[in-house]
């Protein structure tokens, strides 16, 4: 009995701490109930504050995609952008104006464009086309699209962008248009007005070079008759006025040339040479030109050759002795007391090349300050009474500088007025290092020509005064002269007979020069005939280049009015 009441006593003890644990369970348990409770209501709390946040974000980014679109619906563009595969991503109002389709359009391609519209699949390849092109050459492309609205032709200038990610991959394409009617149709219009102003300027080169073989044409039968007749029995007064008669004419040749060398720049048909000449030759020839009017004047005129630069250079002779013409020309034309002295320096030397200083310095009237920078342009004198009072074109200074630039040369000028000018260029030339200083010069006009007596020479030339001075000028000389009037009689004559020279005009009725020695050579070829030396005569600098008529088939080239020399060095050349 005891020993049940123990066991009911221990059990009954157990009990209660089953209890008491259980209490404590049941405790616990509602303590976690609760924390979860509370664990809950802040999760939701924060799952509301999220979502607040997210639809605030998507907001602002709407708001902020809704800006950009407005702003790049407001540009006067069509703008579209595309995925990498080519959808669309947005469209702008001015590329589609249907609402509904631009939405449509969205996620979708330009094939689908043109099945949608139900128009032509040639739009889609084209895009598709200007796509690939960028993807290969990950550069921006760029057309100008040209299609008719309401009867007006519009031009849509295209470009298609490519936008990269991180890994240079395209992402994107952006692409947009530009409507450029206005500025195509005035680049047009510029480009009709530039085809008139170059039509005017070649035919006002044609008219220039028509113009000047007509002058140029009586022009040289007087310097030339002037020349024979200076050279025959006169008396003082009557070398006085020859004098003047070939002053006059030598001017007005000079002003023709001048003219003609202007429209030739104008023109952009100017060229230079490059051949051997004698560099002392040409600087004392400046010299025995000026000479006699500076005496006469009373200047101290001097030119001063820096005896380092080498006798012989190759450069354009006939341009450098142009420039110094024209600037010592202009000195003796605006000094009347004091000097003009012309200095040449040799500035460097290097291989085969040098570098020369040149200067004209004259004690004359002098420049104003202002006017200073202007000389060098076309047409340009000091005052409007430079030409009253000194005559000239105004054209002298802008031929001399493009000829000096033309070489790769510079020129510049300093100048106070009423104390005088010094004009300063700077030219480079080539020269033979192995030229032996000493070798004698060979003097065109110094060289025996007792061999063209009894030579048979046949000259076609129209203008029956230029046959007269040329058959006075080979008189002294003794040929066997003919002359005929065209190329048709010159073929003729060459046919029928031998001859050692002809001179051959390349302006002339029925058949011209070029046509006549193309001609002629041919029938050489066929004939196999020895080539006959052919010289060209040209009164016409401008469009009659020597390398024309060179590759025409002539052999030489004179130009009219025919030089002395020249002519001297042509016979010795072919008739020795
Ligand atoms: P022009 O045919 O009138 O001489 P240029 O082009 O040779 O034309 O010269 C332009 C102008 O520059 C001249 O009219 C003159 O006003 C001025 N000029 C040129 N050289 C000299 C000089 N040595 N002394 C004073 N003025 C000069």
């Amino acid at each position: 009995m005891e020993e049940l009441e123990n066991k009911i006593r221990i059990l009954e003890r157990a009990l209660q701490r089953e209890k008491q644990a259980r209490k404590e369970a049941e405790r616990l348990l509602e303590d976690r109930a609760l924390e979860l409770y509370q664990t809950n209501i802040e999760l939701q709390e924060l799952n509301r504050s999220l979502e607040q946040k997210v639809s605030r974000r998507a907001k602002e980014i709407q708001q902020q995609r809704n800006f950009y679109e407005s702003i790049l619906n407001q540009v006067p563009a069509e703008i579209v952008v595309a995925d990498r595969n080519q959808k669309y991503l947005f469209i702008s109002e001015n590329a589609i104006k249907d609402p509904e389709l631009r939405e449509w359009l969205i996620g979708k391609n330009d094939f689908d464009y043109c099945e949608y519209r139900n128009i032509s699949m040639d739009l889609a390849r084209q895009r598709f086309s200007k796509y690939q092109e960028v993807r290969n050459t990950l550069k921006v492309s760029e057309w100008t699209e040209k299609f008719s609205k309401n009867g007006k032709d519009i031009y849509l200038l295209r470009r298609l962008v490519p936008l990269f990610n991180d890994q240079d991959e395209i992402e994107m394409f952006i692409g947009y248009s530009l409507d450029i009617t206005n500025s195509e149709e005035y680049r047009l219009e510029l480009i009709e007005a530039r085809d008139i102003a170059q039509k005017a300027t070649s035919a006002k080169s044609e008219f220039l070079s028509k113009i000047s073989h007509e002058i140029r044409t009586p022009l040289n039968a007087i310097i030339g008759l002037t020349n024979i007749l200076m050279n025959e029995d006169h008396n003082r007064s009557q070398g006085h006025y020859l004098q003047s008669m070939k002053y006059s004419a030598d001017s007005l040749l000079g002003i023709i040339n001048e003219v003609l060398d202007f429209s030739k720049i104008e023109a952009g048909k100017i060229t230079f040479e490059s051949i051997p000449f004698n560099f002392r030759h040409l600087v004392n020839g400046i010299q025995q030109t000026f000479e006699f009017r500076a005496n006469e004047i009373g200047l101290d005129f001097k030119v001063y050759l820096d005896e380092a630069i080498p006798r012989i250079v190759e450069g354009d002779r006939v341009k450098l002795n142009q420039i110094l013409l024209n600037l010592v020309g202009n000195a003796m034309k605006f000094t009347t007391a004091g000097y003009i002295h012309v200095h040449s320096k040799l500035l460097q030397k290097s291989e085969g090349q040098l570098r020369v200083g040149f200067s004209v310095e004259d004690s004359g009237i002098g420049i104003a300050a202002h006017k200073i920078d202007k000389v060098f342009e076309s047409f340009s004198q000091e005052g409007d009474d430079t030409t009253r009072r000194f005559g000239g074109t105004g054209l002298g200074l802008t031929i001399t500088k493009k000829f000096i630039e033309g070489q790769g040369g510079k020129i510049w000028v300093e100048s106070e007025p009423g104390k005088g000018s010094k004009f300063q260029f700077e030219l480079d030339f080539n020269y033979d290092p192995n030229h032996k200083e000493n070798a004698p010069i060979d003097k065109a006009w110094s060289r025996d020509l007792s061999m063209v007596e009894g030579k048979r020479i046949l000259v076609a030339e129209d203008n029956l005064m230029n046959q007269l001075v040329l058959q006075k000028m080979l008189e002294k000389w003794s040929p066997k002269l003919e002359m005929v009037n065209n190329g048709q009689l010159a073929l003729e004559k060459l046919e029928k007979a031998e001859y050692d020279l002809v001179f051959l005009d390349v302006q002339m009725p029925i058949k011209d020069g070029i046509s006549t020695i193309k001609d002629w050579r041919n029938y050489e070829a066929h004939h196999l005939k020895n080539r006959l030396p052919v010289v060209a005569l040209t009164a016409d600098a401008f469009s009659e280049s020597k390398q024309k008529v060179i590759e025409a088939g002539m052999d030489d080239f004179l130009s009219k009015p025919i030089e002395i020399s020249e002519l001297r060095r042509v016979l010795h050349q072919y008739l020795s």
